[in-house]
């Protein structure tokens, strides 16, 4: 009876350290959506396409990775390990395309699509490359740029630039760069990388019309568990008919991407001025006497609007915080016809040092006439 109690009471021990542990792996992993809203009828996609593992110089395991998109409110990551450059190889053999293969499974089951990639690693100049959508890294292993840079596109590869101002000193657009260019090799362009934004390199995303592309090239452990609006990982913002690795890649090859880092949108002014669009609501009239409006402005997503005025009515900055709302009291023309507030968005970057311009409009008051019958004697 005595040992019936203590075995039972020794079950009942275990049964609650397993129910604990359960609890705390549960609370461990929580994925924290990003609110950024789906445009001109695609989706919105979160993405990161340069990572690094142990398989190169970074320092976590491949499914690491996934777990931290998962929980940072990714949709989509590339792991990106140097094909050239192998720090851990006394440890860790020398395989391309093992970190893809370990991260999948991982991937399935949280949803996160997942891209076979490699960063093509050479001197600066010049520099890094990143390639994703491959089928299997191993024929990027050569010797000449070129030839690394036409198997890659052979597999139908999209490659860009990365880090251009990694090496200040050395930073430049040669002639390396307009070969991979004219040969339709290279099609974006990190304008962030980790926490820095170029703006030269923006300026030659323009220019060249090469996509904007903004990653964390992350080596160690994610620093942050999970995104708020203030402190988020870089992203690529992709807007894509669906997410498959097809629609993404059309994306890609598009140039349909925006960067959000820290709390600047950078990107062309279509898709910027399609998010400002959808994240703002203006609400809640309130018409008084022949001159005055109050009403609400909302902010619905989770970059901050921060902007100036250009002209005409309204105050001089208006900034509404992510999922915020301000109040505004107008002194207009006449609040029978609408009221146009002209400002520019100055942390949605269509240039360097360039904001987006946009208009915010007011209805007039409308006067409903209704008609009174006199009922007569
Ligand atoms: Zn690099
Ligand atoms: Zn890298």
């Amino acid at each position: 009876m005595k040992w019936a109690m203590q075995r039972r009471c020794a079950l009942v021990g275990v049964l609650v350290i397993l129910l604990y542990t359960d609890v705390l792996s549960a609370q461990a992993q929580v994925r924290q959506e990003v609110r950024l809203p789906d445009i001109l009828g695609y989706k919105t996609l979160k993405c990161d396409f340069h990572m690094h593992t142990v398989f190169s110089d970074g320092t976590v395991w491949p499914t690491v990775r996934v777990d931290e998109a998962w929980r940072e409110g990714l949709d989509v990551i590339s792991i990106t390990d140097h094909i050239e450059y192998h720090p851990h190889k006394e440890d860790i053999p020398t395989q391309l395309n093992r970190p893809y293969e370990i991260a999948l499974p991982r991937a399935k089951e949280r949803g996160i699509l997942l891209i076979r990639g490699a960063e093509i690693t050479r001197d600066t100049p010049p520099g890094h490359f990143n390639a994703i959508f491959l089928e299997d890294v191993a024929p990027l292993e050569t010797k000449e740029l070129l030839d690394a840079m036409e198997a890659a596109s052979k597999q139908g590869a999209f490659i860009w630039w990365n880090h251009p101002n990694w090496k200040p000193d050395k930073k430049g657009w040669l002639d390396i760069h307009t070969e991979l260019y004219e040969k339709k090799y290279m099609r974006g362009i990190e304008v962030v990388n980790g926490l820095d934004y170029d703006a030269e390199v923006h300026a030659w995303a323009i220019e060249k019309n090469l996509t904007f592309m903004g990653d964390t090239d992350i080596h160690d452990p994610c620093p942050v568990d999970k995104s708020t609006p203030e402190r988020h990982r870089p992203m690529t913002l992709v807007f894509a008919k669906e997410k498959t690795l097809e629609a993404v890649k059309d994306a890609l090859v598009n140039g349909r991407t925006v960067v959000w880092h820290s709390d600047l949108l950078i990107g062309k002014p279509e898709y910027l001025e399609a998010i400002f669009d959808k994240a703002i609501a203006i609400r809640d009239f309130d018409y008084e006497g022949e001159d005055t409006i109050r009403c609400a402005i909302e902010n619905r997503c989770d970059v901050a609007l921060k902007m100036d005025r250009t002209r005409g009515p309204g105050p001089k900055e208006l900034v509404i915080p992510p999922g915020g709302t301000v109040r505004l009291k107008l002194k207009v023309k006449s609040v029978e016809s609408p009221t146009e507030l002209s400002y520019v968005v100055r942390n949605f970057l269509v240039g360097p040092s360039k904001g987006l311009p946009v208009t915010l409009t007011i209805p007039g008051q409308v006067t409903v006439n209704i008609g009174v019958e006199t009922q007569g004697k």
